[in-house]
């Protein structure tokens, strides 16, 4: 059954209370399915997946409680949006391949821009503007594995507290805060003064049953923190925490780049600690070329690595994290 088009506007606030499903739409068929749980006024939480279309975790979580959920009393307003992305999700893609832009790096978007500023503009105008506290729910897509960890975009104080608060009800995951980077779903929240948190699972292109129980976990003390739902309140297990100034560190597509185009072969697992100048890999040129080897930038702990063994000149291979 197709969703009812929304009508005249996308105010929440207007919206009966109850559960309700809508279409977002803009110009030249861009636009994504949202679930909506209206209790009444207070908090509104948006939460999407599939910022980017080959990480599913988000997608899965959000859809599974689009279809379960039906609080008896929710003190506020929840808004789920499984899958933003659906160009680049129906593609397996990390970006649509319609205009081959990065969501991640377009908001806040333009209204008459490329289908995929088109979509950000619609995201960040229509339903962003009306919420109080955002998740956006990515993983490691589909080349890629990482250690989970959940992270926000450093603010001023009493932002930070609410993000801190937030990703603390992830606390499966360890913590990664670091600075503004433009082009973020998050730096969009950020313009907007939104309290906001992203959440990364280990990706491979698949659904990790334990990422799944730990985002579902998160999900639940995220609604208790805002005040959405009621219960006695849960222990949250403590986290490692990182937090950063230097813009580059969380920068995953920057680190340890392949210097060629070729074959990688991995020689350091996920999760090891490494020392700077250690060697973690090598990439073979196809055609018989010596082999490049790939060290260390470093000290710290691989908390992302490809899995692709194909790669281009420039693809990122490891991410060191100093935790
Ligand atoms: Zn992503």
């Amino acid at each position: 059954m197709a969703n009812t088009p929304w009508k005249k506007s996308h105010d929440l606030s207007l919206l009966p209370t109850g559960f309700h499903r809508r279409r977002f739409s803009a110009a030249g068929g861009v636009g994504f399915d949202a679930f909506i749980w209206r209790g009444g006024p207070g908090p509104v939480l948006l939460v999407n997946g599939a910022t980017h279309g080959d990480e599913y975790e988000g997608p899965t979580l959000l859809r599974t409680w689009a279809e379960q959920w039906r609080p008896t009393r929710l003190a506020g307003t929840v808004v789920f949006v499984p899958v933003l992305n659906e160009a680049a999700f129906f593609a397996g893609q990390r970006c649509a391949p319609v205009d081959g832009a990065n969501l991640a790096r377009v908001f806040p978007g333009k209204p008459k821009g490329s289908p995929t500023e088109r979509l950000a503009h619609l995201f960040d105008t229509q339903l962003l503007a009306q919420v109080t506290h955002y998740a956006d729910l990515h993983s490691a897509g589909a080349a890629y594995q990482l250690k989970p960890w959940t992270g926000y975009v450093t603010h001023r104080a009493a932002i930070n507290r609410a993000q801190r608060a937030m990703a603390a009800c992830f606390d499966a995951f360890w913590v990664w805060a670091g600075p503004y980077l433009p082009g973020r779903t998050l730096s969009a929240a950020f313009a907007r003064n939104i309290p906001a948190i992203y959440v990364e699972c280990q990706g491979l292109g698949g659904v990790d049953a334990g990422d799944l129980r730990n985002l579902d976990r998160g999900l639940k003390n995220l609604l208790h923190w805002a005040g959405l739902t009621r219960g006695s309140a849960p222990r949250l297990r403590r986290q490692a925490v990182r937090i950063t100034r230097d813009v580059d560190e969380a920068h995953l597509q920057v680190h340890h780049p392949a210097p060629v185009d070729g074959l990688f072969v991995p020689l350091a697992a996920l999760d090891r600690r490494v020392r700077r100048g250690d060697l973690l890999g090598r990439v073979l040129p196809l055609d018989g070329g010596d082999g490049h080897d790939i060290h260390a930038e470093s000290t710290g702990r691989i908390i992302l690595l490809r899995r692709q063994r194909s790669v281009r000149r420039g693809d990122a291979l490891f991410t060191l994290a100093p935790v």
